[in-house]
Parts: C-alpha cells; sequence; structure tokens
C-alpha cells in the first residue's frame, strides 16, 4: 500500500510543505504559504499537474498549516486516502543533544524549545510549525529531522573554536554545521552515481543556493563543513556575508555604534551577494555583469574566491577526493560559477568538460572529463525526500 510524508518546513514568514513517497522516491504534492502573519499573504499548492494559489490573510503558522489543509482538500487530495503516516519537520538546531531524526513528544519538543537561544533566527517558528501539526493532526506520529544532525560527529579538531574553553563549554560554543539533510543526501548520491559504496568514497560537496555550504566527507562521515555555530559562517550567501574578521563586529559597535541586533541583522539580510552587489539571484547578477555593473562583478569575484578558497582547503582535508558535487539552486544551475570555481586546477586533478557543464538537465550526471582524477558532478538536492525517508525509517524503529 501506498504510503506517504507529509514534509514541513515552518520559517519566520512562510510555511513549506510536501506531501512525500518515500518508496517510490517522489513528491506527489508541494506548496508554500508565504507572508504569514503580513497583510497580504500568499499560498499555492501544486498536486497533480495543477496548480493552485490563494490570497488571503493568513494571520499566523495555525492559520497556514489550516490553509494548507484546506488547500489539499480544494486540490481533490484526501490525505488519508494518500496513505499519509507521518509528518516531518525540518528542524534546523538540535544542540548537541538531538542529532538523529527524532519522534516529536512533549520531553523532546521541550528540549527543542531551551535550544531556541542557539538559533533564535531558525528554531522558534520551526517549534511553532512542530506546535501546529501536533495539534491539527494529533493521531499522526510527528519526526523531527535537524539540519545539524548530519555534523554531530565532526572530528574535534573541525568542530571547536579556538577560544577560551570555558567559555565554550558553558555555553556549547562550536561548529554545528547546517544544511546537513542536503549534504548527506547528495553524497549518497554521488556515490551510487559512482558506483561504489559511500564508505569507499572521499567527496567535496558544495550546496549553493541562497544559504550555502560546503564539505568534506570521508568515507561517509562529514570531517568538515563551512556553516559553524550558526548559518552565518562560511561562504559568501545570497544576504549573509559569510566568514569575516569577528572583530567587526566590536569595531562597529564601538565606532558605528551599532547594536547586536543591528549588526546581526546586516550581517545575515543585508550582506553576501545582496550586501556587495544588490541581487541575490545569479541569474541577475550575471545580467549586470553583462551589462557593466562594476558592483555585481565584485559581488561575483568574491563569492568564487571564496569558494575555491573552501575546496582548496577540503581537498587538504581530505587528502584524496574522489568526488566534488555541486547542488542546490546555483550549484545546480549555474555553469559559470561551476566551471569559475574550478578553473585552473588541472594540477590538482580536476578537469571540467565545457560541453558536458553546459549542457541543461535536471539529473544527476558528471560535468567532468574523462581524463579528470577528480569526478565532478551536478547533484539535484532533494532534502524533503532525504526527511521523508529520515521519518519511515524512524517509524519501523
Ligand atoms: P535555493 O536556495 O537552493 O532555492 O537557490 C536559490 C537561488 O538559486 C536563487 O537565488 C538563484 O540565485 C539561484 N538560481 C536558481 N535558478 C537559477 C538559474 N537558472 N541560474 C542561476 N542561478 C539560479
Amino acid at each position: 500500500m501506498k504510503r506517504t510524508v507529509l514534509v514541513v518546513n515552518s520559517g519566520s514568514s512562510s510555511v513549506k510543505f510536501s506531501l512525500v513517497d518515500p518508496d517510490a522516491g517522489i513528491s506527489l504534492a508541494d506548496g508554500i504559504v508565504e507572508r504569514v502573519g503580513e497583510a497580504e499573504s500568499a499560498a499555492k499548492l501544486s498536486f497533480g499537474g495543477r496548480t493552485f494559489t490563494r490570497d488571503c490573510r493568513v494571520a499566523d503558522h495555525d492559520a497556514a498549516l489550516r490553509v494548507a489543509f484546506a488547500m489539499f482538500l480544494e486540490a481533490g487530495a484526501d490525505l488519508a486516502d494518500l496513505g499519509l503516516v507521518a509528518v516531518g519537520h525540518r528542524m534546523v538546531h538540535g544542540g548537541q543533544r538531538i542529532f538523529a531524526p527524532t519522534r516529536l513528544d512533549d520531553d523532546v519538543v521541550a528540549v527543542i524549545a531551551e535550544l531556541a537561544p542557539l538559533a533564535p533566527l531558525h528554531n522558534p517558528p520551526g517549534l511553532l510549525g512542530i506546535e501546529v501539526a501536533r495539534r491539527i493532526l494529533p493521531d499522526l506520529p510527528h519526526v523531527g529531522v535537524f539540519d545539524t544532525a548530519f555534523f554531530h560527529d565532526l572530528p574535534a579538531a573541525a568542530a571547536s573554536y579556538a577560544i577560551d574553553r570555558e567559555v565554550a563549554e558553558a555555553w556549547q560554543v562550536r561548529r554545528y554545521g547546517f544544511h546537513g539533510t542536503s549534504h548527506r543526501y547528495v553524497s549518497e548520491q554521488a556515490a551510487a552515481l559512482l558506483g561504489r559504496p559511500t564508505a569507499e568514497v572521499n567527496q567535496i560537496v558544495l550546496h549553493l543556493g541562497n544559504g550555502a555550504s560546503a564539505s568534506a566527507i570521508a568515507g561517509g562521515r562529514a570531517v568538515d563543513t563551512s556553516m559553524g555555530m550558526t548559518p552565518l559562517e562560511g561562504l559568501v550567501m545570497g544576504t549573509r556575508c559569510g566568514d569575516i574578521d569577528a572583530g567587526i563586529i566590536f569595531y562597529l559597535a564601538r565606532a558605528a555604534g551599532m547594536s547586536p541586533a543591528d549588526i546581526e541583522t546586516m550581517l545575515n539580510r543585508r550582506s553576501g551577494m545582496f550586501g556587495l552587489g544588490g541581487e541575490i539571484d545569479f541569474r541577475e547578477v550575471h545580467r549586470l555583469i553583462d551589462a557593466g555593473d562594476a558592483d555585481a562583478r565584485l559581488a561575483y569575484d568574491v563569492y568564487v574566491h571564496r569558494l575555491r578558497k573552501y575546496v582548496g582547503a577540503y581537498l587538504a582535508v581530505l587528502g584524496r577526493t574522489d568526488v566534488i558535487s555541486f547542488t542546490a539552486g546555483v550549484g545546480e544551475n549555474d555553469a559559470a560559477v561551476r566551471a569559475d570555481a574550478l578553473s585552473g586546477l588541472e594540477p590538482l586533478g580536476i578537469r571540467i568538460d565545457t560541453e558536458r557543464n553546459t549542457a541543461r538537465s535536471r539529473q544527476a550526471r558528471v560535468i567532468s572529463a574523462d581524463d579528470s582524477a577528480i569526478t565532478v558532478l551536478v547533484v539535484p538536492t532533494d532534502e524533503e525526500l532525504a526527511i521523508a525517508r529520515d521519518v519511515v525509517a524512524v517509524l519501523e524503529g
């Protein structure tokens, strides 16, 4: 019998949901309720080749999930008929205590609530999604899948910041890493594409979306990743700065009189590609560069430079690398970023094949030349499917 999992990703102002068949590896329905809590919200559901939309005010997360369920009914999709067995919640931060996919009972929800200070931008809305979904679907199991989980076992040398140890331990300051569901899924797909067991493959995964992160994975175990205590560290992102000198924060507080909240907002929302060039969508960035825009050019150059630094660092961390995979919105679609990130690295065993790299495809594929010692892939990520599979694995014990 068909079984499906409803995967919910509850953000501060949007709720995304997908109905996934984990056995067939497909999504039956995808939807989003955007601008939750604002004057004009928008809801969209794609199901059975049709798209349903609603423009209405959605006051809060409770209303958002209720709108989502109403749209399923409108689409003629009865969740019970579609074999709904559980709800999977994408959670950002599991702290030190939660790393495996976990059934969400009152005790676990209380632990997640305690973790809010570690991820104040992401965990509270996720928790709200759990509370609302458990209220609306009380008879189904709810399972949390954590973005930090894949990086829980980072070697201490990669997980530790070189700061006062007592302070770090008292305040759980370490590198947690994020996008773990995607890094794990893509690394498994990459090993499968090479026809080798994950345990034998050393790889670098470059998840380049609005948020961006890199990871080094040795034989299936993450040994380093670019995001740290928060998703702010590492690569240049759509609106986040990635690596900066921590001294900048104190300088701005002292010299510019900015508060910690001002600085946090600036680094998270007005930095990265947006901060440098005023644009986060790479299609637009390329258009601006072609039109001679110097800011867009600088943003692109800083982005690519940082990416190359991480590739170089992870080649050294791994010692032997078999495969490098690009994934997420930019990684899957932007051939120029892929080519520029890895150009001139033939002495390190990396040779991109231009024709393969620029061919349009939605499939996982090789983009390196046959004589490239390191295979380079494009692997579409599917975090919803990975979450749904984790959920059924928890149900099956
Ligand atoms: P994600 O967070 O994975 O959904 O990625 C979103 C980002 O992917 C967008 O902000 C764009 O910069 C990028 N993107 C999506 N489609 C394309 C495309 N066809 N070419 C270049 N970049 C793209």
